[in-house]
């Protein structure tokens, strides 16, 4: 297939090249990164999406998609497909996928989950809003650069699964943070606890897959200095879109917005910056009750 892949960061980048080593020929475009080897530079973003049958997008947010979408979507061929990997919130996923079928093109919201790690591997989950037609088109592509696509429904859904997921990922974090935090106050060994909590009905996949404590459970960021991973910034921004999303919506989600004031706090105001979500265990460690 003609792939555009415009915004070739972190996470575009690698999607970028594994489409290419799948046989694809891909054309890219970033304002400031640099293309993978074997990916064809576009001089702008129009050249990367003239005559492309799918266009990917990977951008930091919902604002810059906008954008890039309105330049973009004039450009496309008619029938081509507009698909967006980043995570952005659900009413621009819907107003740019709105803006696509209107120009007679597919469009979907697809973001993704597995980092950085999972871009490389081409091992990402897809979580996939938009027409059985537009899915059907872009299968073999996701299938290239991940594990799995699900397709949850129609334009914005994909999003909503993202940042469902996410507020329990930032909630189920904060927890497990503050239950070692809470363990080590009242003298019980963090590898015990682990050894306990992670086969009984406090487990999650913070724990299990990701455990916050240096040296127990498999390796995580804890165990390189809380280095991301996933970065405290990127939660919040996530856990900020379920919060946006639920005052849309009108929904009582008091555990995501408890989630993130902390993440908040984290972030702006402590040294959360920079380091991996996870860290919020030694900021739980080095504080008493608030
Ligand atoms: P990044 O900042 O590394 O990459 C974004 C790229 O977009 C940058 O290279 C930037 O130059 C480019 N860009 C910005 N505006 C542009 C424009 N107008 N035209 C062309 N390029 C433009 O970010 P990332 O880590 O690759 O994340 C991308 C998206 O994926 C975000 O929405 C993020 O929330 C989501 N995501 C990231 C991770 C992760 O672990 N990094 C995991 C899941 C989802």
């Amino acid at each position: 297939m003609k792939i555009g892949f415009i915004g070739l960061g972190n996470m575009g980048a690698p999607m970028a090249a594994n489409l290419m080593r799948a046989g694809h020929t891909v054309t890219g475009f970033d304002l400031v990164a640099p293309c993978p080897e074997g990916v064809h530079k576009a001089q702008d973003v129009l050249e990367a999406v003239r005559g492309a049958d799918v266009v990917l997008t990977m951008l930091p947010n919902g604002a810059i998609l906008r954008d890039v979408a309105a330049q973009v979507i004039p450009a496309m061929q008619a029938g081509a497909v507009l698909c967006d990997c980043s995570t952005v919130d659900v009413d621009s996923a819907r107003a740019v996928a709105d803006l696509a079928v209107a120009a007679g093109l597919g469009a979907l919201d697809a973001p993704v989950s597995g980092g950085v790690g999972g871009a490389a591997a081409g091992t990402l989950t897809f979580m996939v809003g938009g027409s059985d037609a537009a899915f059907a088109t872009v299968l073999p592509l996701f299938e290239s650069m991940g594990q799995k696509a699900v397709h949850c429904g129609a334009a914005g859904a994909g999003q909503a699964a993202k940042i469902c997921n996410n507020m329990i990922l930032g909630a189920t974090m904060a927890v497990t943070c503050e239950a070692f935090a809470l363990a080590d106050k009242l003298g019980l060994d963090r590898a015990r606890m682990f050894d306990v909590v992670s086969t009984s009905s406090g487990y999650s996949w913070s724990m299990n897959a990701y455990c916050p404590a240096p040296g127990i459970g498999p390796q995580s960021p804890a165990d390189n200095d809380y280095k991301p991973g996933f970065a405290a910034e990127l939660m919040l921004k996530d856990l900020r879109l379920s919060q946006q999303a639920a005052e849309a919506v009108d929904a009582d989600t008091p555990m995501g917005a408890r989630a993130t004031e902390l993440y908040t706090a984290f972030v702006e105001s402590e040294d959360g910056k920079g380091r991996d979500f996870s860290a919020l265990l030694p900021r739980f460690v080095a504080r008493g009750r608030a």
